[in-house]
């Protein structure tokens, strides 16, 4: 197969190959002022774009030039500051779009080179935003490693695994309205937490701020109440993939959880890159899920590939000094695949909506450098990560900045998905 070339320059290295062509929403930055108090002013209004090496192309632009007039939609979709409306419009318009952009990209195609100045914006001239609107957050708990780590610590080492882990997709019901795009600043939280060596809880600043490293996936295709989504069926209803810092007080949660599960230990933020690559560009990654043993319940049994090889890093970045990678690890790991999640989660007939976030749970991997949080990486704290400046980590420092990065790569073809980043910035002063 010949590997596909685009006229516009893509660094070696991008993720943003022309095999990817992720959708996210972006506005323009006033020329110059990134760097001035005025930062926050954008040009113009948030629109659909599509990244391709260092630039985004805009969608809106393309449209309006008459790119896509032979195929049959409402063009406003690209004026949206949210993806859903274009989402909504099903696979096969977004099949046919991403058809025309992949051959008005390919080297030697001169019709939309020619106006490249009217519809390319360079990724530093570009001001990203949450790229839908998302109605609904389920987070799963579907690395088998992952639920293991965190079984021996908090409850029985030998006994790690709860009953019900390997016959269904453990999940729950997170909060929507917390989560913020790649590069927003997250305040530690306070909560009430309980020291072991005390009778009563405390209230304070939460001293275990972790991260967990997830994949998300955003629901392309709604159903009805009472309607389900069979294992077979359940690609129809994924858009496409994203990464996920799902933020965690690990102080605030031991506490909380029992018996109902994770609440503010959870929903005082979750981050998720600005990209969302389709489903389409993943095509070629597929790869096994773990063997599932004991066997499962005919509604979650599946046929073919249906996980993905994605590589994973996490990355904390200090105030001052050095950035060090802590963890690398890969999505293949996961016991339960997005199709058994989708499967599960309907299979009481509940409803799915457009911009819907299902998100992967902790992916970790079978080695200590290969967790995908500072809860494993450090065994809740008691070995803890030694930092290039000589400081060292147990959980996240304020100021520190927390990077995920995922991509794919197979046949010299790169698909990746950018990085998710955050901040951790001090607890805001508490008003009683
Ligand atoms: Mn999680």
């Amino acid at each position: 197969m010949e590997k596909l070339t685009s006229w516009v320059e893509i660094p070696p290295n991008s993720d943003f190959s022309i095999y990817n062509l992720p959708y996210g929403i972006f506005s323009e930055w006033l020329v110059g002022t990134q760097t001035t108090a005025k930062a926050t002013q954008t040009a113009e209004k948030a629109r659909v774009g599509v990244r391709i090496g260092d630039y985004v192309i805009d969608l809106k632009a393309v449209s309006e030039l008459g790119f896509f007039d032979d195929i049959a939609f409402d063009k406003n979709v690209f004026q949206k500051n949210v993806l859903n409306d274009f989402i909504i419009l099903g696979k096969n318009i977004h099949s046919q779009v991403r058809n025309r952009l992949t051959s008005l990209l390919l080297r030697g195609n001169e019709s939309l080179k020619n106006q490249a100045d009217k519809v390319l914006v360079k990724v530093e001239n570009a001001n990203m935003h949450l790229p839908v609107h998302i109605g609904d957050y389920t987070d799963f708990y579907s690395s088998e490693e992952h639920a293991t780590n965190v079984g021996k610590m908090f409850r029985d080492p030998a006994n790690a695994l709860l009953p019900n882990w390997k016959h269904l997709p453990v999940g729950y019901h997170g909060r929507a309205s917390s989560i913020v795009v790649s590069g927003t600043p997250i305040h530690r939280p306070w909560g009430q937490v309980k020291p072991a060596d005390q009778e009563n809880p405390v209230f304070k600043i939460s001293q275990m701020l972790d991260f967990e490293l997830e994949i998300a996936f955003v629901v392309g295709k709604e159903t009805a109440l009472g309607e389900r989504v069979s294992t077979s069926e359940a690609e129809d209803y994924i858009f496409g993939l994203a990464l996920f810092n799902d933020w965690s007080a690990r102080d605030i949660q031991s506490w909380e959880y029992v018996p109902l599960g994770p609440f503010l230990g959870k929903n005082f933020g979750s981050s998720i890159s600005a990209w969302i690559v389709p489903l389409e560009a993943l095509e070629i990654f597929r790869t096994q899920t773990p063997t599932q043993e004991p066997a499962v319940l005919d509604y979650l049994k599946f046929e073919g590939l249906k996980n993905y090889d994605i590589q994973l890093e996490v990355m904390i970045k200090p105030q001052h000094g050095e950035t060090k990678k802590v963890c690398q690890t890969n999505f293949n790991y996961m016991y339960w695949n997005m199709c058994q999640q989708l499967a599960h989660h309907t299979v009481n007939g509940c409803n799915l909506r457009v911009g819907d976030v299902c998100a992967s749970g902790t992916i970790s991997g079978k080695e200590k450098d290969s967790f995908g949080s500072m809860l494993e990486l450090t065994w809740r704290g008691t070995n803890p990560i030694a930092m290039p400046d000589g400081t060292e980590r147990k959980f996240i420092n304020d100021y520190d900045t927390v990077i995920m990065m995922g991509f794919c790569e197979k046949n010299n073809i790169r698909v990746g998905f950018g990085e998710v980043s955050g901040q951790i910035l001090p607890a805001t002063a508490f008003k009683s």
